[in-house]
């Protein structure tokens, strides 16, 4: 709360009271400190896989190189670290796009049985890497207005998060559902599940429940901020409901019909 007052005085200059302004910093102090901590996120974000590139060339260049086992190894290593890079900046481009205020989205009619069978493939071959069984039966085809490959970029990342989440044997489904204006969607796991009190935080940026894990799997921790303000810039919801080691849901709302801002 930061205070600033002023005495006020008659005509005649006679003192006649004093004005007290009481301005609510805490939601600007708040906003202040999440920038501070988003660049500290990304600072730390990119040094990490930075530095292992560079140690790794560097021991390569010291001589490790003439060792053919080695050599392909680390080249391995840098490879995955460059790719964890470009992933990261990536997304992090698309955040900073998301969040302009003129922000476009290209709105068109889309038949959502249509949109979320073109991702099948993508989604079952990661499932099948990890021994993972992808459950689509997609009985209804609403059609909603939207931006297609927002929406597209929206799924693919539950359904990989779904996927990166659940253990090997495990079970991953989604389910179109057709509501009076609006479109649900669902994406169910069987996986690790999120602990209640964290619920709220899993759409900040970086936010993750469990790093290494996380990091494991190639996720930046910026996947769910992207997705909540793609749905949001439909005028949609996003909400969870997940219990740790029995699963999650995802359950995603588009209304029907698109409304400008
Ligand atoms: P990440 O790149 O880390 O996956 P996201 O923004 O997509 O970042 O998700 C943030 C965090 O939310 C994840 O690190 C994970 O802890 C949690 N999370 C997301 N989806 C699931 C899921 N299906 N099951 C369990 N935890 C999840």
């Amino acid at each position: 709360l930061e205070v600033t007052g002023a005495p006020i005085f008659s005509e005649n200059k006679k003192w006649k009271g004093i004005v007290l302004v009481f301005h609510d910093i805490s939601e600007l102090k708040q906003l202040e400190q999440m920038r501070k901590d988003f660049v500290a996120n990304v600072s730390h974000e990119l040094k990490t896989p930075i530095t292992s590139i560079r140690g790794f060339s560097e021991t390569l260049l010291d001589g490790a190189m003439k060792d053919e086992a080695m050599l392909e190894q680390f080249l391995q290593i840098i490879l995955k670290e460059s790719g964890r890079l470009q992933s990261l900046i990536q997304d992090l481009l698309e955040l900073s796009k998301l969040e302009q205020d003129d922000f476009h989205l290209n709105i068109e009619n889309i038949g959502m049985q249509r949109l979320l069978h073109d991702l099948i493939p993508i989604v079952q071959q990661q499932a099948d890497n990890k021994g993972i069984r992808l459950n689509t039966t997609l009985e209804e085809d609403p059609f909603v207005q939207g931006d297609s490959s927002r929406l597209k970029q929206v799924f693919m990342n539950l359904l990989t998060n779904a996927v990166n989440y659940t253990p090997e044997g495990g079970e991953v489904a989604i389910e179109l559902e057709e509501l009076e204006d609006h479109v649900k969607v669902s994406v169910k796991d069987n996986g690790v599940g999120i602990p209640e009190e964290e619920i709220s935080r899993i759409f900040e940026r970086f936010y993750r429940v469990d790093k290494a894990r996380s990091r494991n799997s190639g996720g930046t921790g910026l996947g769910l901020a992207i997705v909540k303000h793609i749905i949001e810039g439909h005028h949609g919801r996003i909400y969870v409901e997940s219990e740790v080691d029995n699963g999650t849901v995802f359950h995603v709302e588009i209304p029907k019909e698109f409304t400008q801002n």
